[in-house]
């Protein structure tokens, strides 16, 4: 984890994005200092991806003083969830926005009549229980922030990325589809609850993204997509997933909360 230092509050508003060193993650980040953000990336051990990170999301900043940090913090540990938060506090004094993206699947893919406790608990505790536990601290900051009406125009809002297996079923990653399902609830909770605080929650649904995540099935997947698995006939790119979040990171969805957006390419329609 990055060392504690004081800072001033930050003037620009704040992201902090779980996951950031590779993947969807990365690209969350670079697009979010597009917009003007100052970025905490938080990682779990590839400290060299989590550099490369914050030199990207420096480059496509259109401002100098952009501020940017890493973590490392395993983000299914309750002690580095903590730590994660009060480094984010400590160094930019301020968080308008929480992404909750790291995440990881299953080791193998194993039918569900094999599948097993010891995966079961790895991919719920850091798919599930981790954002589950991250955001009940994150808003209880933000509500403070709202309260104290430090912030000019503060308009927080916490973003779950889920994935088309919050609803597809695949016997062989249960686990999987199972955190996924649940962090859609958790979507709805927090909506619900952190609605008369000021604080807006959103899921975006990715479908299949072109990432280490997916590269072992690589080949699977370009024979699904061109037997028209998707309307949109490609992979998606971390940067599609980026961009939606940067679209409620500059408040365009002011009257929307709880809302799904899918970026999947149109998987999510039934055809005839
Ligand atoms: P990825 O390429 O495997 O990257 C995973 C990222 O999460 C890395 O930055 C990794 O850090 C971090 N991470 C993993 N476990 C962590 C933990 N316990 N604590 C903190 N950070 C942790 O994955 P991705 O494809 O970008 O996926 C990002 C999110 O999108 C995941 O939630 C995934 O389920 C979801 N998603 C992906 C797809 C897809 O097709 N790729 C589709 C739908 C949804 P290190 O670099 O340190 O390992």
């Amino acid at each position: 984890m990055a060392e504690t230092s004081t800072t001033e509050t930050s003037k620009r508003k704040v992201a902090l994005v779980t996951g950031a060193s590779r993947g969807i993650g990365r690209a969350i980040a670079i697009e979010l200092s597009r917009v003007n953000y100052d970025v905490m990336i938080n990682y779990a051990t590839n400290e060299a991806a989590a550099d490369e990170t914050a030199a990207a999301v420096v480059a496509a900043s259109s401002v100098p003083e952009i501020h940017v940090e890493k973590c490392r913090a395993n983000i299914a540990d309750p002690a580095a969830r903590h730590e994660l938060v009060a480094q984010t506090r400590a160094r930019f004094g301020r968080l308008d926005l929480l992404v909750n993206n790291a995440g990881v699947a299953p080791a193998q893919r194993v039918d569900l009549l094999d599948a097993t406790v010891e995966s079961f608990d790895r991919v719920l505790e850091t798919n599930l229980k981790g954002p589950y536990f991250l955001t009940q601290e994150v808003a209880r900051w933000m509500i403070e922030q709202q309260t104290s009406g430090a912030i000019d125009s503060y308009s927080p809002a916490i973003v779950n990325i889920t994935s088309v297996s919050a609803y597809a079923a695949s016997p062989e990653r249960g686990d999987y589809c199972v955190s996924k399902a649940g962090l859609s609830m958790m979507t709805k909770l927090y909506a619900a609850r952190l609605a008369r605080e000021g604080i807006r929650v959103y899921e975006i649904r990715p479908g299949v993204i072109a990432t280490d995540m997916t590269a072992g099935v690589q080949e699977k997947y370009d024979r699904l997509i061109d037997a028209d698995l998707t309307p949109i006939k490609r992979w998606g790119t971390p940067e599609d997933v980026g961009r939606a979040v940067a679209a409620i990171a500059t408040d365009l969805l002011p009257f929307s909360t709880g809302e799904v957006i899918n970026v999947d390419g149109g998987f999510h329609l039934r055809r005839l």
